[in-house]
């Protein structure tokens, strides 16, 4: 299998410690777009910068076939205050890569060194980076500024570390991967009054503790067994003081699923029911949809494409052919609604091994071994994919 020399690996280990000790948020990542593109330039990609605000693309291409793949990393940090130990921690306080996307960067540029240098495939490389993941919906941006227009790819890939999976661990699916994630406040109006004389007032408190019971009855007795969904309810805002009722009420929802399906019916079940509880107690619900990322769909061809290169280049207990779906949720779900693809998950520790902390947690690591294995799966995949051989 081709990989990356022991000295490149030290190479970009170094990179994705630099990128780490300089973490950026959500389209705020300049000195890492720079970064990006300036190493991409020096390898001959051609690079186009400012799409989405700080997303950049880099092209290469090789050959004549007018075969195109594209492959995503997330250049994004988040806003937590770091306590990893690492002697590479971040000096903006309270930020931090706690979510491996420096670790996805790095894996992605080492791969497009070793391919500008040595790579033998027929056809065009989009190597595409995006700010924004954690949230801001920098992949749609990028769409917005025309990626897949500027850019055709007859196929798009990603991959993101997961703790919890042993170091090195390619992790595939097909079908539905990653939850839908969407957010709603609900906003109860009554009429405040002196907790002494409920009878003169009309109480969102007690109107909001049922509504809170009631939600919980969506996932429970609405949704298909069969089908995971997830309605939480985050935060519940009522009330000062002992003895006044207060006249409104806030709660702030989150709500996933795995099928787009399942997804509006629980939308709708949510609307009926906070509808029909807020008239039983006399008080007034407005309700706040905002809908996030979409359900992340690993389309099975493309997935079965991505896996059989897995298998063909790993020893097969580094390799998952069809692993859980989880209810966290990726905005490369928009690309993959435009472009048919498939998102894997690369293991970052499990146990006693390093980088088994979980993403998003202050403590958190990207595990740098697996710039080696993760470099190695993106030239494998571009070898495979952009064959000079392929029929
Ligand atoms: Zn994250
Ligand atoms: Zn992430």
């Amino acid at each position: 299998m081709e990989r990356l020399s022991d000295f490149a690996v030290q190479e970009f280990v170094a990179l994705r410690r630099d990128i780490h000790r300089h973490p950026e948020l959500a389209f705020d990542e300049h000195r890492t777009s720079a970064l990006v593109a300036q190493k991409l330039q020096a390898w001959g990609y051609a690079v186009t910068t400012g799409l989405g605000g700080t997303g950049v693309v880099g092209q290469l291409r090789r050959g004549n076939s007018r075969r195109a793949i594209g492959l995503r990393a997330d250049m994004d940090a988040l806003p937590i205050v770091e306590d990893s130990g690492a002697d590479w921690t971040s000096c903006h306080h309270g930020v931090m890569h706690a979510c491996g996307h420096d670790g996805h960067t790095a894996m992605l540029l080492a791969a497009a060194q070793h391919l500008a240098t040595r790579g033998t495939f027929d056809g065009t490389l989009n190597l595409i980076f995006q700010p924004a993941e954690e949230g801001g919906g920098g992949a749609v941006k990028m769409m917005e500024d025309g990626l897949f227009e500027r850019f055709p790819c007859d196929a798009i890939f990603a991959m993101h570390n997961m703790p919890g999976f042993a170091q090195g661990q390619l992790v595939f699916r097909s079908g539905p991967t990653m939850a839908s994630s969407d957010y709603a406040t609900v906003t109860l109006h009554g009429v405040g009054g002196h907790g002494a004389m409920p009878h003169k007032a009309t109480d969102v408190v007690v109107a909001a503790a049922s509504i809170v019971m009631a939600l919980q009855t969506v996932v429970s007795r609405h949704v298909d067994p069969m089908q995971p969904a997830v309605v939480t309810v985050g935060a519940v805002h009522a009330g000062q003081a002992n003895n006044v009722i207060p006249a409104s009420a806030r709660l702030e929802l989150s709500v996933r699923a795995l099928d787009p399906q399942v997804r509006r019916s629980v939308e709708q079940r949510i609307r009926e029911l906070v509808r029909l509880q807020a008239d039983s107690f006399g008080v007034r619900a407005e309700l706040d949809w905002r809908p996030g990322y979409a359900v992340l769909v690993n389309d099975a061809r493309q997935t079965e494409l991505a896996l059989a290169v897995a298998q063909a280049h790993f020893p097969p207990e580094q390799v998952v052919a069809q692993g859980p779906m989880l209810t966290g949720s990726e905005d490369f779900a928009f690309m993959l609604e435009r472009v048919p693809g498939s998102y894997l998950f690369i293991g970052n520790g499990t146990g006693q091994e390093p980088g088994a902390c979980m993403v998003h947690n202050p403590a958190y690591d990207f595990n740098d071994h697996n710039i080696a294995t993760g470099s190695a799966y993106w030239i494998a995949l571009v070898g495979e994919l952009l064959s000079p051989t392929h029929p």
